[in-house]
């Protein structure tokens, strides 16, 4: 497998949609790379440019260092899944899988035992006869990557392969693939709008945002460390205050005031700050349990019961509104609404954005 060097590639397109504009990114050999981002941010349009399928309007793609720009698809020799699978109807699913090798003009004997081989990599052995109609859609997308990975692909391109698939086939499917990959140590770079998919399967994700990437990281980085309103908010639930700083607090309005986190305790300006609902404790409301910074009081409006955890969505007293989760301890420790409650908060789980 090969890495891949996208470098400040713009795509506009006729009529003067600029779809992607000015990215760069260094895909690793054997990752999981993701791009992860709102319908229309230009995931597909960088696919395709890394696929071939679309030529940059500016900039270069290498891969394993050389420029590749200008190669055709078919001579990149990359596999591609798609959404929607696109089989060959007619085809049964030996064949189907079969097409890449055909064109390469294997002779049959290589080509049977190259396609057995994919086959039983996706645990389709036995159903090599089937027509596509034949199969239930899980089976169908195993075939999509069946016939992307039997040509021994450099690098593997997935454009939001589980988008069709229920939720429970979706998320064994995800880690069926994310097994394969690691398995051939595939350099994968994979499509997606869905966070929690991203974050499920990735080694890196780019988070784009109308043409532009926001930032790259690891699940863990995106999620813990998102340096962009952008990415603290497409990125799960958070609570973003947006302020003054007074000193080495930043004053939110509304009589709400946060202490900032040690390390940004200088400096003058506006600033935004995100705080994961996950990182703030709630108690029943306690007049004694007050530090200023770091914590508030307020009512429950309403509650979200997530299985594990549960969300409550609060009023502090000054009017904000705030997200808290909380694991589920058991019905007797649950909050309802217009329940007073003591927020409580460590000041260097404040996130500063750009
Ligand atoms: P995504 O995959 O993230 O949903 P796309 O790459 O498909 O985004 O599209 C990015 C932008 O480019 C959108 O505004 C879309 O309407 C536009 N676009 C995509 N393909 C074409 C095309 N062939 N011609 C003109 N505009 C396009
Ligand atoms: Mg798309």
């Amino acid at each position: 497998s090969a890495s891949i060097e996208i470098a400040g590639v713009s795509k506009v397109y006729d009529g003067g949609v600029r779809a992607v504009d000015a990215v760069a990114m260094d895909i690793r050999q054997g990752e999981f790379f993701s791009l992860l981002g709102p319908s229309g941010c230009g995931k597909t349009t960088t696919l395709r440019m890394i696929a071939g399928f679309e030529m940059p309007s500016a900039g270069a793609i290498r891969v394993d260092g050389a420029d590749i720009t200008h190669v055709p698809a078919h001579k990149r020799d990359m596999g591609m899944v798609f959404q929607n699978y696109a089989l060959f109807p007619h085809r049964t699913v030996a064949e189907n899988v079969a097409f890449g090798l055909r064109m390469r003009g294997l002779d049959k004997a290589s080509i049977a035992a190259k396609v057995k081989a994919a086959l039983a990599m996706v645990e389709l052995s036995g159903l090599e006869a089937r027509r596509p109609a034949q199969l239930s859609g899980g089976q169908q997308q195993r075939v999509a990557l069946a016939r992307a990975i039997v040509i021994a692909p450099r690098v593997l391109l997935c454009d939001e392969p589980l988008g069709a698939l229920d939720k429970k086939l979706r998320q064994q499917m995800q880690f069926e693939l994310k097994q394969l990959q690691k398995k051939l140590g595939l350099t994968l770079v994979f499509v997606t709008h869905d966070q929690e998919e991203a974050l499920a399967m990735s080694d890196r994700i780019a988070v784009m945002n109308g043409g532009r990437v926001e930032q790259v990281g690891t699940p863990a980085e995106i999620y813990n460390q998102p340096t962009t309103r952008f990415v603290a908010d497409f990125i799960g639930d958070t609570n973003i205050f947006r302020g003054e700083r007074i000193g080495p607090n930043l004053d939110v309005g509304k009589g709400l005031i946060l202490a900032l986190p040690p390390t940004e305790a200088q400096g003058i300006g506006v600033l935004s700050v995100a705080l994961r609902p996950e990182k703030i404790s709630l108690s029943p409301r306690s007049d004694t349990a007050i530090t200023a910074g770091s914590s508030a009081h307020g009512t429950v409006e309403n509650t979200n019961f997530l299985g594990g955890a549960v969300l409550y969505r609060i009023t502090l007293e000054g009017g904000h509104r705030v997200l808290v989760q909380q694991p589920n301890a058991g019905t007797s420790r649950l909050f309802v609404p217009g329940n007073g409650v003591t927020l409580q908060w460590t000041p260097a789980d404040l996130v500063v954005l750009k």
